[in-house]
């Protein structure tokens, strides 16, 4: 692949197909497919992904995409922005990133840094001009997701930040089902009851498919005169607040209406980064900061240390001898695979399988493919734990318990006893 390519399929490709779609252009078995097994395991290091969603276009989405992955390294995160926006990408504008040259190592993409925490990735790096116009049907645009989820060497991150297209088509659809787990969306609006009403096709949109709502951000919400004081509500007010509050979600911030906001995204420079001090960058560090306190909320539940598989199922392994957890993991005759609903933390399905000869890694191998993405042992040797952790699969070790179900739902509900590694040879 070199610079500026895309894979894709369909006549208006501009290049090479080498993506996995089945024969009607839809990802045939995406889940089992290498490209997925390459997306679930950048996903497994990236520890919160974010969609910024809008029910229309114009509402500042982007702007407070932007703004919000600036706070968010403004906290000390690392921050990646993808750009998928396909019919106006407008990230490398805001940043001001337009000339730089993407770097491509083989079927590796380096995303753009800004500063030392912020990682982009935008197709608009991808397109000749801004002037093109990208007409692409679904299965082109789910491709192009993957392979920025797949291929994009986004290493480390503490928050993925995704800004989506306005409204609820194939982008932030296919963002949610590549991507494993949704941590939250971000709802950008403006207050007047036309943008509020497209809203909420994106609260329903959430809903469908079990993504939880971060909040709202009520944008361009009044004007301060800044010669009398005066506040305008030139959009009206409150639409956004409203509806938080019919909705049950919060309210994130407000943001109000600021000539400097389009200099400043004219120009590509981050509002946040210089006018922290103004209402409008205090309410776009609250939002930030808001977020921030959510996602380390959610941190202390067991699924997020636990991934779900690309299907949306925690898989968890337990390995058995005798009918009983196996206190050492070289003697293990049976592995009981134990399926979690990640939302309601239930047992879903179980099942007990037979695995291949001990050999030093095959284990680990074969319990990847399983999609398993955690393992809960009595004991383990620290060269069996390093395998699996290359893997990028959890192992607790000295797991105490009988029962495969017992030892499972204990851990879920953090009652799970642990005592000393037993092969800790
Ligand atoms: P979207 O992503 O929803 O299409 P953008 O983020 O591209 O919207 O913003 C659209 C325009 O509105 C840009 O010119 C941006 O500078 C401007 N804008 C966004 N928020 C504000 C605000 N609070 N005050 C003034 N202008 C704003």
């Amino acid at each position: 692949m070199s610079q500026g390519e895309i894979r894709g399929t369909g006549p208006e490709c501009k290049s090479n197909c080498t993506a996995n779609h089945g024969p009607h252009g839809h990802p045939s078995h995406a889940e089992e497919s290498p490209e997925m097994q390459r997306v679930a395991q950048r996903m497994r290091r990236v520890k919160h992904r974010i969609l910024v969603l809008s029910g229309k276009g114009g509402v500042g989405k982007s702007t407070v995409a932007v703004n919000l992955a600036v706070g968010l390294a403004r906290s000390r995160k690392q921050v990646g922005l993808m750009d998928i926006d396909i019919h106006g990408p407008s990230v490398p504008k805001l940043l001001h990133l337009e000339q730089r040259a993407l770097n491509v190592k083989g079927d590796t993409i380096v995303p753009i840094t800004v500063g030392d925490r912020i990682k982009v990735m935008s197709i608009g790096f991808f397109l000749p001009s801004e002037d093109v116009a990208v007409i692409w049907r679904g299965p082109r645009k789910y491709g192009l997701i993957q392979q920025f989820l797949a291929d994009v060497e986004w290493g480390d991150l503490d928050v993925l930040v995704v800004d989506s297209p306005p409204g609820t088509g194939d982008e932030p659809l296919g963002v949610a089902q590549l991507i494993g787990r949704v941590d939250g969306a971000v709802i950008v609006t403006t207050p007047q009851q036309v943008a509020v009403l497209d809203v909420r096709k994106c609260v329903t949109f959430c809903e469908q498919l079990d993504v939880p709502i971060l909040g709202i951000v009520e944008n361009m919400s009044g004007f301060v005169c800044p010669k009398c004081g005066e506040r305008f509500d030139i959009f009206k007010s409150r639409g956004g607040e409203n509806l938080a509050k019919e909705v049950g979600v919060p309210l994130l911030g407000t943001i109000p209406i600021e000539p400097e906001i389009v200099a400043a995204c004219d120009n590509g420079e981050p509002y946040l980064d210089n006018y922290s001090y103004t209402d409008a960058g205090r309410a776009f560090d609250g939002i930030a900061q808001s977020i921030l306190k959510a996602l380390v909320e959610s941190e202390r539940t067991p699924e997020t240390d636990t991934p779900a598989s690309p299907d949306g199922i925690m898989r968890i392994a337990v390995p058995m001898a005798e009918g009983r957890l196996c206190a050492h993991f070289g003697h293990c005759e049976q592995f009981a695979l134990i399926d979690v609903d990640p939302d309601t933390k239930e047992i879903i399905g179980k099942q007990e399988i037979e695995p291949p000869p001990h050999e030093p890694g095959l284990l680990p191998q074969w319990i990847q493919e399983q999609g398993v993405t955690l393992v809960l042992a009595g004991g383990m040797g620290a060269r069996a734990q390093d395998f699996f952790r290359q893997r990028g699969i959890t192992v607790i070790v000295g797991a105490v318990g009988e029962e495969s179900e017992r030892v499972v739902r204990e851990y879920l509900d953090g009652s799970l006893k642990t005592t000393k590694n037993l092969c800790d040879h």
